[in-house]
């Protein structure tokens, strides 16, 4: 290949550091792995820009970034949905993206990637002559629901959706029942379902997927991937992850809860948190905290604002100066379990924390980034999903990867999950298999390891793309 002018690579993410995280992750490791030049594109609107910033933070000094201007948004009704959104200010968008890649001066660029929401991009890739991606930030079992829901809905008219059936195959994955597909998909009058279709509709033109999962993570599933690229049924998808974030843009001192970690017993404290957005109604509030001081064992609880109106997603909700969500938790009981148990406020360095020796289990709301990163650590899971997929996350973890264990909401099954993963017997599969993911994690990255042979196939193609003379933006 000709040393120069290296190619380059536009990433355009989605709102929100659940997508941005892993995105950027993959936008380094194109500059040092493979020498490509990138530009990470953002939105307005939706998301923190200081949390950006902060992730953006850990790309390395010649990679490049760039913010969209922002778009209105004023005309759609209050009640849309958070989903909803995100597909539309993608949308209203696009010219903007358009005008950015035109006038883009440096490097050649060969490549668009976009997100989950992003796919509406996918054209634009199109028109200006490089090669559309899309970045999956999520499992290649979500990849096969979208896929079903066009194979439903593929002839139908706008609006003329059958409900999904019950419970679903997916082949190489679970059946995967009603309750447990991801928000969105259960009800077909939910107006996100419509863009849900479109979007799913756009896979057949992309050029290929990244997927932020690994083979041995879900064995079955990229099998039948794989057959499906080479008989032309699906374009290929290649399991790149887990891509875990290198640097964090944490907003408290790490160091009081290292340095309490630290003097904690090796396998000994349940981590406990549920993500950028997820919150627990104060009735769920006191049974995990009820589960907890039963169990008996140490804890590191992350605790933010309960839910007062039923929404587990507190997304886009800015907590008040005064909220303080340790005043939510059941009298008595910070005293009650004080020296084995920690309750902080809002957030805790997760990725430390878990990768921590005195970390035995986490109880996690099944994020798929939380979910990695627990991979990655070889830390057992109790599962308790809340809300977009992370159902389906959940689903997958216990029944068909077996890192997990699901109880119901309840005190007694939650101390007894608790249990059981960090010294029960039953628990001691579920850790073995933590351990054993935890090395296929490592191996999946390692000098020959599959992702990383993955994403050079990639980036091969995205390195030559301008040899063979495609890719140039006129
Ligand atoms: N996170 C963190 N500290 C917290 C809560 C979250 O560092 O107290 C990080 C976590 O490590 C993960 C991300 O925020 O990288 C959450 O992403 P995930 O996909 O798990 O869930 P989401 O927030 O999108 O629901």
């Amino acid at each position: 290949l000709p040393p120069s002018p290296q190619n380059q690579v536009v990433l355009f993410a989605s709102p929100g550091a659940g997508h941005l995280i892993p995105l950027v992750e993959l936008a380094r490791r194109l500059v040092v792995d493979h020498g490509l030049a990138v530009t990470v594109v953002t939105l307005t609107g939706m998301s923190n820009p200081a949390t950006d910033a902060a992730v953006l933070s850990s790309l390395p000094a010649s990679a490049a970034t760039a913010v969209l201007p922002a778009v209105s948004l004023d005309d759609l009704p209050p009640d849309i949905g958070f989903g909803t959104l995100m597909f539309e200010l993608v949308r209203r968008s696009l010219h903007h993206l358009r005008a950015l890649m035109e006038g883009l001066s440096g490097s050649p660029v060969t490549a668009l990637v976009c997100d989950f929401f992003g796919t509406a991009a996918l054209p634009v890739a199109a028109e200006l002559g490089v090669q559309g991606y899309v970045f999956f930030p999520n499992s290649f079992a979500l990849i096969s629901i979208m896929r079903h829901i066009v194979e439903l809905h593929g002839d139908a008219a706008a609006g003329e959706y059958r409900d999904l059936p019950d419970p679903l195959p997916l082949p190489g994955g679970p059946a995967l029942r009603h309750a447990d597909l991801p928000d969105g998909f259960r009800d077909r009058t939910d107006p996100v379902y419509a863009y849900l279709v479109e979007e799913a509709r756009r896979y057949g033109r992309a050029d290929g997927f990244l997927v932020n999962s690994f083979e041995e993570l879900e064995i079955a599933m990229a099998e039948t991937f794989k057959r499906d690229a080479e008989d032309g049924a699906f374009p290929p998808v290649y399991p790149v992850g887990p891509f875990v974030r290198s640097s964090t843009g944490e907003k408290a001192d790490e160091s009081a809860f290292l340095e309490w970690l630290d003097h904690q017993p090796k396998d000994s404290v349940v981590y406990v948190s549920f993500g950028t957005g997820g919150a627990l109604s104060v009735e769920q509030t006191a049974e995990l905290a009820a589960g907890l001081e039963a169990s008996g064992h140490r804890f590191l609880w992350v605790v933010r604002m309960p839910s007062l109106d039923g929404n587990p997603c507190a997304l886009g909700t800015v907590p008040g100066d005064k909220d303080d969500p340790l005043a939510w938790l059941p009298e008595g009981f910070l005293e009650r379990t004080s020296g084995r148990g920690l309750a902080v406020a809002a957030w805790a360095p997760q990725v430390r924390v878990l990768s921590h020796p005195a970390t035995a289990a986490f109880v996690s709301h099944c994020g798929w980034n939380s979910t990695l990163e627990s991979v990655a650590a070889g830390v057992p899971m109790v599962a308790w999903p809340l809300y977009a997929e992370q159902k389906t996350n959940a689903t997958i973890l216990t029944e068909v990867i077996g890192v997990a264990l699901r109880p119901a909401a309840a005190r007694e099954e939650i101390a007894a999950a608790v249990r059981e993963l960090v010294v029960g017997e039953k628990g001691s599969a579920v850790r073995r298999r933590a351990r054993e993911l935890r090395e296929a994690a490592a191996r999946a990255w390692s000098p020959e390891g599959s992702s990383r042979r993955a994403l050079g196939e990639v980036a091969g193609k995205w390195k030559v793309a301008l040899v063979s003379g495609n890719g140039r933006i006129a």
